[in-house]
């Protein structure tokens, strides 16, 4: 399948571990700032791209996950660059703490983004399989079905998580307590 050996040369390019050096900065980052700590990075032949991280809570908008804002950034980057939007999204590698959410996992299918690298699951909202399987269902014009690598670093973001749910955040929902 062409999406998958183009996701697996794109990975074989990618350093994984300076990449989840990256990725941890900028979910620790939201943290520091109030935000549920997401983080992620787009990296296309070697080149960060695009990074974001959760920016809820700052913007008062709930689709600003870190994906969509590294997604914007990637957008502006092809066009500074002036190459073509959806030839530079068929070949990113998108690391990220936490496992996409049905949204991001949809807006990933759209671009024909092919590989996602994310720490912990979802359980929430996950949109690769711990919720809806959006990454791999057979859904006719969404896009192209990516392919997920988990658990890289699971730990440092369930922590991270942690912290987060831990503290008095006033712009967040009940946190639900969960049964282990
Ligand atoms: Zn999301």
């Amino acid at each position: 399948m062409a999406s998958y050996v183009v996701a697996t040369a794109t990975l074989g390019r990618t350093d994984r571990g300076e990449a989840a050096g990256h990725w941890r900065h900028r979910a620790k980052e939201a943290l520091e700032n109030g935000e549920v700590p997401v983080g992620c990075l787009m990296v296309y032949k070697d080149e960060v791209v695009g990074k974001g991280r959760n920016e809820v809570n700052e913007t008062k908008n709930a689709t600003r996950h870190a994906e969509m804002v590294a997604l914007d950034q990637v957008l502006d980057w092809c066009w500074r660059s002036s190459l073509d939007v959806k030839s530079v999204c068929e070949r990113i590698a998108l690391y990220v703490t936490v496992e996409p959410c049905i949204m991001c996992a949809a807006a990933l299918r759209l671009l024909n983004i092919p590989v996602v690298v994310y720490g912990c699951r979802n359980e929430r909202f996950g949109g690769c399989g711990s919720v809806l399987d959006v990454s791999s269902a057979d859904l006719p014009h969404t896009g192209t079905q990516f392919k997920c690598i988990s658990g890289h670093r699971a730990e440092e973001a369930i922590d991270m998580l942690k912290t987060f749910y831990k503290q008095e955040n006033p712009n967040a929902p009940k946190p639900k307590t969960r049964k282990e």
